[in-house]
């Protein structure tokens, strides 16, 4: 599948970090995690950590699949807003998906700080109406959040104008929220993972699987032979080739990025990621190498050549869409990029055991928030391998559709 094309920053700034050996013989593992990207990744530290023997596989380069295009902000706020959730799963389910999205960024946090990644930066949210019929909306997004205990609050058009300096009806801004570097924290954690012991193999394409009652053997493209216990499908949106192609939406998003701006010339206001009720909706962060990332614009078609041509327009949309919100800060574009990604109905990520392959786990982060939904499905995933109950797996499983 072609996931992305352009220039994804991530990938010009950081280039080809490690190498990872291809996979000259057969092999065997208690798991085998198919996806090397931040699900495979997380999916493996978790696996690790809990002395869990398994090898990662992954058809490209480690990273090179939807990851390194990311933007990499991470926000408790999914694409569907919780008091629309709650009418689709009920009020505790959708409350309890909103707290694990928000606990899975402090795990993320925790996660870099033990493995010594330091391109993790909390950053509040702000979420602001596009237009003035949203403001009913807004109101009654920021009330769910506030009588569950997330730290909000309800911001009228002149506070935005003063704190962030845009003109927006209303806004809701998060204490809560972050950003990373998706593409650097997975070779950080495939780093971590390999020293204790945890094998990594890229350029390995699994053309066969083969689910029995006790175990799953995998053919890769040279007719070598892996087998495993269990298999954790973190292969992202190329999951269409293993479940129900109706289970995903396959949309194309596009990015650009601005040249870095000077020292003293860079002052984003408030400091925060910024994102709005339009849909598709815009969003807006920063990098550590003070720069400013624009996405959004997405159409609802997977078809890469037709996603591509629209390449050129949609960065000029993207562009003009950052000057009418900032008309005085002077944006020069450096890179632009688009990709695919996937979403669900609920918006929520498919995580867990597909019931006709036996021994299958999925990781399957759909929607804006894939890297919070990887790291909850490396935990629930892990949990299920060890024969544990956890309660917060049915929120994900494939039965819930
Ligand atoms: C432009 C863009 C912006 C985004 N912005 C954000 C954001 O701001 N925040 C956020 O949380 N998420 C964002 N996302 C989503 C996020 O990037 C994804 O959820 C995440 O990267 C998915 O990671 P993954 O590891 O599941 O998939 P991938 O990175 O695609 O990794 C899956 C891997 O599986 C391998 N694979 C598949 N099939 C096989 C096979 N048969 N044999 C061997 N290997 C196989 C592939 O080669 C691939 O490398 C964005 C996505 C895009 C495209």
């Amino acid at each position: 599948m072609d996931l992305k094309s352009g220039f994804p920053y991530w990938l010009i700034k950081n280039g080809l970090p490690y190498s990872y050996p291809t996979l000259e013989d057969s092999l065997e593992s208690e798991v085998i995690v198919l996806g090397g990207g931040i699900s495979g990744a997380l999916s493996a530290f978790y696996l690790t950590e809990a002395g869990i023997d398994c090898a990662v596989v992954d058809a490209r380069s480690i990273g090179l699949g939807s990851t390194c295009s990311s933007t990499s902000l991470l926000q408790y706020e999914i694409d569907t807003p919780l008091c629309k959730l709650q009418k689709m799963i009920g009020y505790q389910n959708a409350v309890r998906s909103y707290q694990l999205c928000a606990n899975a960024i402090d795990k993320l946090k925790e996660i870099a700080v033990e493995i010594g990644f330091d391109k993790f930066e909390y950053k509040k949210s702000l979420y602001y109406a596009a237009d003035k019929k949203d403001i009913s909306f807004l109101k009654e997004e920021y009330k769910i959040r506030k009588e569950n205990n997330f730290d909000v609050i309800l911001l009228d058009e002149r506070t935005i104008g003063d704190i962030f300096g845009f003109k927006a009806p209303a806004a809701i801004l998060s204490e809560l929220g972050a950003q990373t570097d998706a593409y650097s924290f997975t070779h950080a954690l495939h780093q971590h993972n390999l020293k204790k012991g945890t094998k990594v193999f890229d350029r390995v394409t699994i053309t066969k699987i083969r689910h029995n009652k006790d175990e799953v053997i995998l053919t890769t493209q040279n007719k070598k032979r892996i087998k495993a216990k269990k298999l954790i499908y973190a292969v992202g949106y190329e999951a269409v080739n293993f479940i129900n192609k109706k289970l995903v939406n396959l949309n194309s998003t596009y990015a650009i990025i601005s040249e870095d701006f000077d020292d003293d010339n860079f002052a984003w206001p408030g400091e925060v990621l910024i994102w709005n009720t339009d849909d598709p909706y815009l969003y807006l962060r920063t990098t550590k190498d003070r720069r400013i990332i624009i996405g959004g614009r997405d159409e609802k078609f997977y078809n890469p050549r037709k996603r591509d041509k629209l390449l050129n327009s949609k960065s000029v949309g993207l562009e003009k869409d950052f000057k009418r919100i900032f008309p005085d800060i002077p944006f020069n574009k450096e890179y632009q990029w688009t990709g695919t990604f996937g979403s669900t109905k609920d918006g929520l990520p498919f995580i867990g055991p597909y019931k006709s392959l036996p021994n299958s786990f999925f990781s399957l982060g759909f929607g804006g928030n894939g890297i919070i939904f990887s790291q909850i499905a490396a935990e629930i995933n892990r949990d299920l391998i060890l024969g544990k109950e956890n309660p917060d797996a049915r929120l994900f499983s494939f039965e819930r559709t």
